[in-house]
């Protein structure tokens, strides 16, 4: 069903939400304090519609930092390999 690290042929982030295949619209930038050093950022990918659902299920855990607009959303660099 799901094929790992298989390329895609074209580069179009979409949305993290489950099931979801929208294009996403905001990343989400978040860090879990036990797994990851404070500096560490993981990222979420939303569309319009998911950006409350998933950025309350981060919000509620403490791990959401940032939602940015994807075309404002600059990688850090060495963290995450975009999807
Ligand atoms: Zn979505």
């Amino acid at each position: 069903m799901t094929s790992s690290d298989s390329p895609t042929p074209e580069e179009i982030p979409t949305c993290s939400a489950k099931g979801c295949r929208d294009a996403a619209v905001w990343v989400l930038a978040w860090n879990n304090p036990t797994l990851h050093t404070p500096e560490r950022r993981k990222t979420w990918l939303a569309c319009e519609e998911h950006r409350e659902h998933l950025s309350q299920f981060l919000g509620v855990r403490g791990f959401l930092k940032d939602v940015v607009k994807l075309e404002e959303w600059v990688q850090p660099e060495g963290s995450e390999r975009r999807r």
